[in-house]
């Protein structure tokens, strides 16, 4: 009995934490990349504060100058 209760608390927890995590990202008007908000990129473009889950359900893709971490494994970057 106790085990199932832990369980459903841990679940619950779980599900908060990914709440919070749930980061804020920027687009710009027609961009197919979203951005973080100090990207360069979208300097002075009126880009617009969207949550990363809306980014990804709108097909959105990571920008590959401010989510380095998260593209690097999928595109080598050409070092200068
Ligand atoms: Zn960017």
């Amino acid at each position: 009995m106790f085990k199932k209760c832990a369980v459903l608390i841990v679940g619950v927890v779980l599900l908060n934490a990914a709440l919070v995590f749930a980061e804020d990202v920027f687009v710009t008007q027609n961009g197919k990349k979203f951005h973080h908000e100090l990207c360069p990129l979208i300097k002075n473009k009126g880009a617009q504060k969207i949550s990363m889950k809306e980014a990804k359900e709108k097909g959105l893709t990571p920008c590959s100058k401010c989510f380095k971490e998260e593209v690097s494994m999928e595109k080598p970057k050409l070092i200068k």
